[in-house]
């Protein structure tokens, strides 16, 4: 893989495919890691004399323009971040984004507006997504693949467009990939890995891939409940996975046969609803159980304390951790104590830390961590997964030559 240095971008045109998808309140952006994350590399093709064309997805719009989901804010952020202008372009391959480019001087940037406002960024059809990925070729000289958080997708900007373009990685790139690389080939043992968040379906493939090659699987979130139902506990109406219980019964008595300890919460902290996260009203019915004696018609909405000294106690000696996913509903105060726990875990172990997903990272963060103080925090959530589970992403193998 071509890295920034193989590339002579003065004067010329360079596409940047960036993740800049971060969570908006309003106008407002809560968590600008990933810009942060994706600053250095646009500073340096514009130090370097390139004429700077950046383009990222935003949200889930459904193939056309949608104000909600307007890059605009992030432009603003951008420009602040760099500490120069950043063009906004009010489409992605149209007369805006056109003029925009043509009128770009060394050195300058301009962002374009989501690409998934245009239906063939998402498209499964190879014709569609070709056709959206040549007229983005036609904004360009070099294509520099820096969207980490979205490499795992075969999307037009991600995968057809760098077929068009000489290309390279970028900085964040290239640095992710060599974090992920150290979790996989000759990882230092004891290695530990933590999975929470909401969906086991989606997690499943990972804990397969790591079943062979993890010594500990710590299990929190709202996933966690599969499991404690697979377990043959009442896990009341908590967040359930009925079509996964077999999945995961099977993975049970396969890590036990393989000597791969599963960690489960020992306690579990429920109420009667799911919480007001967004006004954070108190919760009333709180109240933390037994994990093996769940109330019925109650939530369980994260880990009890006793669970996480227990977490934090497995990962005191690992010299490996790899975690991903919240281990509750830590956007309100009553259920972020799990996820706390855990990353002060983190932070307490010797070992080499890596955290990947957007809600992980963003938790991380918001709960007042140093995010410099942990290995290190990943951009993409679902492709660091991916690539643990062992597959190929579509948008690194596009980087190869
Ligand atoms: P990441 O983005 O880090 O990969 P996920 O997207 O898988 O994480 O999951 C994050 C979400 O999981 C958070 O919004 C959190 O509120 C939710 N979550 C965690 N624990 C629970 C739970 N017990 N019940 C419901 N949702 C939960
Ligand atoms: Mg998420």
């Amino acid at each position: 893989m071509k890295t920034l240095d193989d590339l002579d971008v003065a004067g010329k045109r360079v596409f940047v495919r960036a993740d800049l998808n971060v969570p908006l309140s309003g106008e407002t952006i809560t968590d600008d890691g990933r810009i942060r994350a994706v600053a250095p590399t646009i500073a340096k093709l514009a130090q370097s004399g390139a004429k700077v064309v950046v383009a990222s997805h935003l949200g889930r719009p459904k193939g056309a323009p949608d104000p909600q989901f307007s890059l605009a804010p992030v432009a603003r952020r951008l420009g602040e971040l760099l500490g120069r202008d950043v063009v906004f372009a009010a489409d992605t391959v149209g007369d805006s984004a056109r003029a925009a480019v043509a009128a770009l001087a060394d050195g300058q940037v301009v962002l374009l507006e989501n690409l998934r406002f245009n239906p063939g960024e998402t498209s499964k059809d190879d014709a569609e997504r070709g056709a959206f990925a040549d007229a983005l070729a036609a904004l360009a000289d070099l294509y520099v693949g820096d969207g980490f958080g979205a490499v795992h997708r075969r999307h037009a900007s991600v995968y057809d467009l760098p077929a068009r373009l000489p290309h390279a990685a970028g900085q964040l790139v290239t640095a992710e990939v060599g974090v992920l690389r150290r979790l996989t080939e000759d990882v230092a043992r004891p290695y530990a890995v933590v999975l929470g968040g909401s969906k086991v379906s989606d997690k499943i493939g990972v804990i397969e891939n790591l079943l062979d090659k993890a010594d500990r699987i710590l299990v929190g979130g709202g996933m966690v409940f599969t499991f404690l139902k697979a377990k043959g506990y009442e896990v009341g109406s908590s967040l359930l996975q009925e079509d996964q219980i077999p999945v995961v019964q099977e993975y049970l008595e396969r890590a036990e046969k393989a000597g791969v300890e599963f960690v489960l919460p020992v306690d579990v902290a429920v109420s009667a609803s799911f919480p007001d996260v967004k006004g954070g009203a108190p919760v009333e019915d709180f109240e933390v159980v037994p994990a093996d004696a769940m109330p019925e018609g109650r939530l369980g909405l994260d880990i009890g304390p006793e669970s996480g000294r227990l977490f934090a106690s497995k990962l005191a000696d690992a010299a490996t951790v790899f975690w991903n996913g919240p281990m509750g509903v830590f956007e309100h105060p009553a259920f972020a104590e799990g996820t706390k726990a855990v990353a002060q875990g983190l932070l307490d172990s010797p070992a080499f830390t890596v955290v990947g997903g957007g809600d992980s990272a963003a938790a991380v963060r918001t709960l007042g961590f140093d995010e410099n103080a942990f290995g290190h925090i990943s951009t993409g959530g679902g492709a660091s997964l991916e690539y643990l589970e062992g597959k190929t992403l579509p948008g690194l193998a596009a980087l190869e030559d």
